[in-house]
């Protein structure tokens, strides 16, 4: 039992996963797609200034094409890159008049080509590092990366332009050693804006949303006796389809019991510091013309930072430990979103670790910062799956739900394409695909699950951590 053409298709969610399905189900020939979400994000632009909480609407995200051992994403990535590439133009060449408010002002840029450099104070490179390089050869396009210490790489960005983005933290002057990797290939996107991008296409492809609090929000999905599926709203209505999606970040595992133990609910931690107007000297110094995306020691700190907006933000990540939050859903403890606005429970703040891990890679790399305090806080709730890779599929005994999601911290980059590969699998083909295969149903007997294992007594239980505020946002 596969979707059909006429197939009345719900998809629960609007973020990355659900907007990329809805629009290459609509540009494939389906024309009765219906999004829902239980926020707004059409008449706020996905933006998080205007109290949008999903890993979507956020500022910035990076676009990375390393990808150590598992080529399939770095290719995949590739393609994307060609797709931001035409999305830039287009929205460049778009009359104002016709797109979303939040597109009409400001810069006309989704993908910014800056670079991404990643950093690290050990001697030698990693096996990660390593093995993307490989991969890099392997594919022919090892030009793109430059090894930051390697005479000829050296040579290479300086003829080409990319010298300056070496080693902008001046770390070899400083510590007398400086280890990474340049990706020239790399850099950021604009978040919401892309988001809001991809949605108004999905309009114009004859998507329908449901986007409202009560209205758009699914509270349970149950199934008519030919096991149709039905919404049930938490306005009390119900909407009866042939076949839905869910694709609710967070939210996903409280929508579909049986994603206990392959996914969980996570958090990242970022922190931004909004550089004041009479500092030109600091907009230049980190504009993406001037300045990377960086990480610094991604494998034992786990953290990175952007250029600036067109606002004059930096936004710094922490991921190396990604807090959960155990809650009684439905009769069930699952970990579910804390977040600033839209939870019951409401969480502004980090754990203090994250954000001294944050001010960390300030003091050491970007001192000139210090004196600007951290400016803000949010927690980001990814959702992580047993091995990282995502999870594209039916829920196994119910042939019209399936689930689209697994993100576990990568899949934005992938928002041009992925729904070209969600698609291959609502209909059907997915086993006969690589990416079916990689995001088929799974389980696991491992015992170490990519921290899945841990559950409620783990140490990284928000409720177990101390809690930032911000007496804390100043260096000194
Ligand atoms: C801190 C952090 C940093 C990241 N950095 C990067 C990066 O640099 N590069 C990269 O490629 N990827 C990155 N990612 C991953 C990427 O952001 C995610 O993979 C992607 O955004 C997930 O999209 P989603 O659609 O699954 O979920 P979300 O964006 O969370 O969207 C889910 C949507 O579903 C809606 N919803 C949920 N439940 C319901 C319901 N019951 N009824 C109606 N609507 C509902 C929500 O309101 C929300 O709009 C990062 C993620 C995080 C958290």
């Amino acid at each position: 039992m596969t979707i059909q053409p006429a197939s009345k298709i719900f998809i629960v969610g609007s973020g990355v996963f659900g907007i990329s399905t809805a629009l290459w189900l609509a540009r494939s020939g389906y024309n009765d797609v219906t999004v829902f979400d239980m926020q707004d994000t059409k008449g706020s632009g996905y933006n998080p200034d205007a109290g949008i909480d999903s890993a979507s609407a956020d500022i910035n995200k990076i676009i990375r094409f390393s990808y150590g051992e598992e080529i399939e994403y770095q290719r995949l990535a590739f393609e994307a890159a060609k797709i931001w590439e035409e999305w830039n133009i287009e929205l460049q060449e778009s009359r104002t008049e016709d797109l979303p408010e939040v597109l009409r002002t400001g810069s006309r840029k989704l993908w910014w080509n800056c670079g991404y450099l990643r950093m690290s104070d050990g001697a030698e490179y990693d096996a990660f590092e390593l093995k993307t390089l490989e991969n890099m050869k392997k594919e022919g396009i090892r030009e793109s990366q430059f090894m930051v210490d390697n005479e000829i790489d050296i040579q290479r960005a300086e003829q080409s332009g990319w010298g300056q983005k070496l080693d902008p933290c001046n770390r070899k002057s400083k510590f007398g050693v400086h280890k990474a990797v340049l990706d020239s290939s790399g850099g950021f996107v604009v978040a919401y804006k892309s988001c809001a991008w991809a949605q108004h296409l999905a309009t114009k492809a004859g998507v329908k949303f449901l986007l409202h609090p009560s209205k758009g929000k699914v509270v349970h999905i149950q199934a008519t006796e030919d096991g149709k599926p039905v919404l049930e709203m938490a306005d009390g209505t119900t909407h009866h389809g042939d076949y839905v999606v869910v694709a609710g970040g967070g939210w996903t595992p409280s929508l579909v019991p049986e994603a206990d133990g392959l996914l969980e609910t996570t958090a990242g931690s970022v922190s931004s510091i909004r550089l004041p107007d009479d500092r030109p000297d600091l907009w230049e110094r980190f504009s993406p013309e001037k300045f990377p995306v960086v990480s610094w020691n991604m494998k034992t700190k786990g953290i990175y930072a952007f250029p600036i907006t067109e606002q004059g933000v930096l936004k710094i990540g922490y991921r190396k430990t990604k807090y959960t939050n155990y809650q009684d859903i439905d009769g069930r403890r699952i970990s579910v979103p804390k977040t600033a606005h839209v939870t019951d429970d409401k969480e502004a703040n980090i754990p203090l670790e994250a954000l001294e891990a944050a001010k960390d890679i300030i003091s050491s790399n970007m001192p000139e910062l210090t004196e600007l305090g951290i400016s803000s806080t949010k927690l980001c709730w990814y959702t992580d799956s047993i091995d990282n890779s995502f999870v594209v599929d039916f829920v196994p005994g119910k042939p019209r739900v399936a689930i689209c999601s697994g993100g576990s911290g990568h899949g934005f980059k992938f928002l041009p394409i992925l729904g070209r590969e969600v698609v291959k699998i609502l209909e059907g083909n997915g086993k006969q695909t690589v990416y079916g295969s990689m995001w088929q149903w799974r389980d696991s007997n491992n015992k170490i699950r990519n921290g899945l294992e841990e559950g409620e007594q783990g140490p990284r239980v928000l409720g177990k951590q101390r809690m930032a505020n911000e007496t804390n946002w100043s260096f000194t």
